[in-house]
Order: structure tokens, then sequence, then C-alpha cells
């Protein structure tokens, strides 16, 4: 079959379903998964030979595969992963294959390995293009001719009149370092006994090596992450390699150094912020097999693995792990379906599964293991209720009496308290009171979000910014813009005037993921703030280890979505903010202000009965043939003209083809109507688990092609309903 084929069907990272042809000119000799360069149009590509034939299927004059790269061919098992999702999600192949070649400078040969520097001459003639490669230059890395065209915004031309001046000078990239060997028992403790028969759960999985999901179900600071590593001890010493998944705003550098400090070596990551340069090293690690270890974000899954032997999923419950550009694809499913293709196993870790995963545990489908609190804490702290409809609320304040005086009682005895509002900003709406008119984004159907602390206001969908005017933009009336509403700026406004002397710290992402934000973190740790005011940034597995009193300021926020998962998705976030207090010595306790307070969730969380309250959602799930009874799909229309969107999205539904098992619901105008200029409808399409939910979506959609602007946006398992 190899080596004397003479027809490839190489794979291109484009939105094609099938492989292209092309001959193999004699001696080259290719094998399946090899990556090659081909032509296209006027074009040369990266692809992957998917198929090899003795003979061509068609008559025409095929062009001829231009090489072959020296890098590891890419396995049958990520070749089938590859196929497979494309199937699932009933996305193009190519756009697939596109997720696994994002790291260009992976394939550039000895000669291509030269970098540029800046020299101490000026050149002859400067431009605002030159300048901004300068200035880049200036930082003082070397970089490759196209990673220093695109950090400056320029074409590569452009670097080359600055060599030909003299003032960037070539120089040789050194090789790739190599990755070290893990060393198996670098650190880490002595386990608890707990810990040690959960370990050796996960450990007799990997050791079977065949396809098996465990849960690993624990409050956070139950030692989850100790228990896991010993299962990636045990896939490493079996020769694989392991891949650890986290979201990315998880992926933070203590957590990596843990990961380093338990197997003596340096762990490969894989997340947004990793620059150029040592993705290409990551990347070919990866592909040759001396990378072991890869800490990364969903789309480490698309790295071209050579022997995946483990994956482990930690917050697995986390909805980052769904990507809705692009390929919609949810990671953890993915990570599961890479574990049965390639034949290993998948733990599955978090404090909150998913209710997915713990319905999948009660079929059998996983296995389980349950981690307790290793200080014998209870799994949450006591919480408590204000009921909002009987506490009497002065305009403009957000912080009741009773969590008032709790949080000064906190402070009085020098422990921390945190309070905690799920929205950024200071406001999320401001109106004229003159006119009435409210303040929106020029480009979403949405409100403009007002950020004193930037003096802007911003489109929390879009990213669109805006000063804050003077005078209503409809009536002229001056001065009468109103904040309605609070946001975590607005609250630290109110904590500022009622708790004088308090040593505040707000912690929302915008202070976004770099040192700003690592500062404020540890600031909250040892204790500089006494009161932290937050978004569901602080709930994330931080620990705080002052902190004795939560206050949850709007409980009901979460609650009022339409969201099948929504909760779910409240359970899982005030269990993670409740758990940030009494991590250290003293016990902690929250308050909960609600105006909801019988709601099955609040009462569930006051009693702190999780089982309970999950156990009540399947059962509303299972009757309304929700996931994970039922399957789900959402169809997104979306297009620049508002009465060509609907025409084409009504057109659709004149077209539904006739199928047992499914409902679609539809066309709707979409939640969130307009979203950067573009008009939204929705369609939803509901089906019993055992219908095979793709064939349907592929009958429907057959030859259907949207014009002009028109977009049609396929997103299977749907986690966002906007
Ligand atoms: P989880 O992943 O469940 O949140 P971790 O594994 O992060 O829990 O453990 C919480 C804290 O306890 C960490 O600081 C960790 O280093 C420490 N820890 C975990 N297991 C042990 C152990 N057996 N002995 C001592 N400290 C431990
Ligand atoms: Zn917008």
């Amino acid at each position: 079959m190899s080596a004397d084929s003479a027809i490839a069907d190489v794979l291109l990272p484009l939105a094609l379903d099938g492989a292209y042809s092309y001959r193999i000119p004699a001696g080259m000799g290719l094998g399946l998964g090899d990556f090659v360069a081909v032509p296209l149009g006027p074009r040369q590509m990266i692809g992957v030979v998917w198929a090899l034939k003795d003979q061509a299927m068609t008559n025409k004059a095929l062009r001829d595969v231009i090489g072959r790269f020296d890098v590891p061919p890419l396995s049958d098992t990520h070749r089938k992963f590859i196929d497979w999702l494309s199937a699932y999600y009933l996305e193009p192949a190519g756009n697939v294959l596109r997720m696994v070649l994002r790291a260009p400078g992976a394939f550039a040969g000895p000669r291509e390995q030269v970098a540029y520097r800046i020299t101490d001459s000026a050149p002859k003639r400067m431009t605002p293009q030159r300048a901004r490669v300068l200035e880049v230059a200036r930082e003082g890395f070397a970089m490759r001719a196209v990673d220093l065209a695109e950090a400056a915004g320029v074409g590569t031309s452009v670097i080359k009149a600055l060599v030909k001046d003299g003032a960037l000078q070539a120089v040789a990239l050194p090789a790739l370092r190599r990755f070290a060997e893990p060393v198996l028992n670098a650190g880490g403790y002595i386990l608890s006994a707990d810990q040690q028969a959960a370990a050796a759960a996960l450990r007799a999985a990997v050791v079977a090596r065949g396809h098996k999901v465990m849960l690993l179900d624990g409050v956070t600071g139950s030692g989850k992450t100790e228990v896991y590593f010993e299962a990636m001890a045990a896939a490493l010493a079996g020769g694989a390699q392991v891949l650890l998944l986290l979201p990315e705003i998880a992926l933070t550098q203590p957590f990596l150094a843990r990961v380093e400090n338990r197997f003596g070596c340096e762990a490969a990551q894989w997340h947004s912020d990793v620059r150029t340069r040592e993705r290409d090293r990551v990347w070919r690690g990866v592909a040759d097999g001396t990378a072991r270890i890869v800490v990364g974000a969903r789309s480490a899954l698309f790295l071209p693995w050579k022997k995946l032997g483990l994956i482990v999923v930690d917050e697995e419950h986390e909805s980052a792990y769904k990507q809705d550009e692009g390929v919609p694809y949810h990671a953890r499913d993915m990570a599961v379906l890479y574990g049965a293709i390639g034949k290993f196993p998948v733990v599955l870790s978090s404090a909150t599964p998913s209710l997915e995963s713990l319905v999948n545990v009660d079929r059998g489908r996983y296995g389980v293991v349950k981690l307790k609190d290793r200080h014998g804490r209870p799994e949450l702290p006591e919480i408590s209720l204000i009921d909002m409809r009987s506490v009497k609320m002065e305009p403009g304040q957000w912080i009741s009496e009773p969590l008032f005086a709790a949080v000064q009682a906190t402070l009085a005895s020098d422990d921390q308290a945190l309070l905690f509002l799920n929205r950024r900003g200071y406001a999320p709406l401001t109106l004229c009171r003159a006119c009435g008119h409210r303040l929106e984004c020029p480009n979403c159907a949405a409100s403009l979000v007002e950020h004193r602390f930037r003096k802007q206001l911003m489109c929390h969908h879009c990213g669109h910014l805006e000063p804050m005017p003077q005078a209503c933009p409809k009536c002229q009336t001056e001065g009468k813009m109103v904040p309605v509403g609070p946001g975590v700026e607005r609250l630290a406004e109110e904590a500022a005037a009622r708790f004088p002397g308090a040593r505040i710290g707000v912690l929302s992402s915008d202070l976004s993921r770099g040192t700003l934000l690592k500062d404020a973190l540890a600031d909250v740790e040892n204790g500089h703030y006494n009161l932290v005011i937050g978004t569901q940034l602080v709930a994330k597995g931080h620990h705080f280890p002052h902190l004795t009193l939560v206050g949850v300021v709007d409980a009901d926020l979460a609650l009022e979505s339409s969201d099948p998962r929504g909760g779910e998705r409240t359970w899982a976030l005030m269990a993670q903010v409740a758990g940030r207090s009494g991590r250290g010595e003293k016990p902690g306790r929250a308050l909960v202000q609600t105006y909801l307070p019988e709601h099955p969730l609040m009462q569930a969380l006051r009693k702190g009965e999780r089982d309970a309250y999950l156990d009540q959602e399947k059962l509303i799930r299972e009757s309304a043939g929700l996931p994970p009874y039922g399957r789900l799909a959402a169809i997104i229309i979306s297009g620049e003209d508002a009465p060509s969107t609907e025409r084409f999205a009504r057109g659709l539904s004149n077209i539904v083809p006739m199928a047992e098992g499914v409902t679609v619901l539809g066309p709707a105008q979409a939640p969130i109507a307009l979203v950067r200029g573009r008009h939204r409808w929705r369609f939803l399409v509901k089906a019993k688990r055992e219908v095979n939910i793709q064939g349907f979506l592929k009958q429907w959609l057959e030859g259907v092609k949207p014009k002009g602007s028109l977009a049609l946006q396929v997103d299977v398992d749907p986690y966002n309903f906007l």
C-alpha cells in the first residue's frame, strides 16, 4: 500500500469535506498520516495524507505532491479522531485539521530557522510600518520574519527591506529545546488512606490499558489533584504521553509549578498565551513523543499526539470546555471520544460534576471515585438564606442589613469577607431619566455596561467601547443619565461608604489574566485586602485561608436564564463561591441573598444536599427530554440584513424532514437578536436519545446554501442558547 502507491488523497486545512488527490512523484514513498506540501491553485499548502491509492478515480491530470515534511506522521488514532469529530459536529474535516496545524513554524526546515534582531544602525528611510517592526524588535527577542511581521501587523517585505537597510540582522535560531523525561516520584505527599484508595482505582484503569472513564468527585481541597497525579504517573511509567486539560483560566503558574514539582520536569504548556516559537516546540515534542506531559487548554486535544495514553479533564463541569466559535466542540466529550478511539482511560475531575457525567455513572458507563475532605470539613460551609422580600433596602444599596452586620462582625474579628456578584462593571444598564432612552450597543441588541474605573461604556458581546455621554443621545438633556442595577464596581462603592476603613479589593476579569490579577489574588491570599468584591473569577479554586464569610449578593441572577443547565450551573457556582470560606483554621459560612428562598436550589443549598438537588434536576431533564436524556442541536442563522435573514430562517422551516422522535422548535429570533451587526435567528432541534440527530440534520440541510452575508451554523450539543 504505502511505498509504491501512485496517488495520495490529502486533507487540507480548509472548509472542505473530502481530501484532494495528488500524484506521488516516483521515489517519494508516502505513508498514511504524512504531512506534505501540495499545490492548490497558485498557493502551496500543508496537508495530511488521508488515503493512498494505486490509481486515480478521475481522468483529470493530477498535480504532484511537492514534498514531505520531516515530521512524524499523524497517527491512525488521531486521523480517526478527526473524522469522527467531523461527523459528530457536521463540520468539514478540513476545519478540524486546521486546529491540528496551529504551529506553522513546526514545519520550517533547517534553512528557514533564521531570526532577525535589531541592530544599532537606523534605516535610511522610516515609515510607520518600519517603525512598528523596529518597536517590536526592540523588545529584544530574535524573531522569525513571519512572526515579526505578524506581531507588527505588516508584510514580510517590510522585514526584508529593513534587513537590506541594515536595521535588522539575521541570526540562526537555536534548535528547539528537548523536553526532559519525567521523574515518576520526584515530589508529592504521603497520601491519605482515602486518596490512596482513589489513586489505586485510577491506576488500575490505567494499567488495564483499555478505554474507561473515571469520574473523580470530591470537594475543592480534598486532594483530587494529588490523586490524578498518581494516574498520570502510572501512564507515564507505561511509556505513554499524558494530557492534563484545564479550563484556560485555571492554567496558572502556581498550578504548573505543582505539576513540575511532582514530576521533576518541565510540563509542555498549550494555551492562547504561549509564544509562537514555544508552540512550535510543544507541537514537535508532542508529535515525536518527547513531550510526555502536556498541560493545556481545550485545543491541546488537537496536538499531533504520538502515543497518548491518558487524558485528565480537571473541572470537567466547566462550560469553558465548550468552544462556540469556529468548530463548536466540547473538549470534555471529545476527550472521552479520543480515549474510546485510542483505547485508553480518561479521568474527569470535579468538585461539582456535570449532570451528564453523573448520569453516565448512574448508567454504569463511567466509574466513580469519591473523595471526602481531608480535614473532615463538611462538603459545604453553613449556608443561610436572606429573604430579600422581607428586608428593607435603601435605593442604590445592595447589601441587606443581615449581610451588612455579618460583614462588619467578620472585619471586626480580623477575618476576611467576600461579596460575590457575577456582574462586571459599574451598572448593567444606563437610562436617561428625562426620556427613558437606554444606552445600547450600536452593533448588538444589548445594553452598554458602564465601566467606571475605565471611564467607558462597554458592550460585553462585541467589545465596543465609547465614552459616557454628558447628555442623552436621544433627547439631549444633560445630567440625567442614571445607572440602573449593580455591577461589582458599584457594589465596591457601596462597600467603601458603609465599611469605612475596610481594605477593599475588586476582582473581575477586567484585571485580565496578566500580572494584575496575579497580584490581586496574592493580596487576597496574604490578607492585604480584608473585603473582597468579585465576580466568578474568585470562585475558581483559589485558596484564601483567612476568608470566613461569603456573601452572595444576587443568587437569582443565574437562575433567571432559560438555559436548561441553569440550575446545575447555579449550583456549581454557589457551591464554589460558598466553598471559598472556611478553607483555613476557622470554619466559614455563607449568606445568600435571594428573592426565591423557596426555590428547590436555595433549599438544597441551605441544607447542603447536592445529590438530592441534582436527583431532582435529573427528573426535570428526563421528563423534558433534555440532555443527557435526549439530544439537542441548535441552528443559528445570521445575516447583515434583517428581512432576508428572517426569510432564510423561515424558508428552512418549510423543508424540515419528517422524522420519528425529533421536534424542531423555531425559527425564533435569538434572545440576543443582533450581535456585531448580524441579525440572528435560531432553531432548536430536540431528539430522543436513540435518534441519529446528525443524520436528521444532514438530511435537512443537504443542499442548503446561505448566500451573501447569510450564514448558518450548526451547534450539536449546544451550551449556549443566546
Ligand atoms: P483538589 O484538587 O481536590 O482541590 P488538591 O489536590 O489541590 O485538592 O489539594 C488541596 C491542598 O492540599 C493542596 O495544597 C495540596 O498540596 C494539599 N494536599 C493534598 N493532598 C495532600 C496530602 N496527602 N498531604 C498533605 N497535603 C496534601
Ligand atoms: Zn456590541
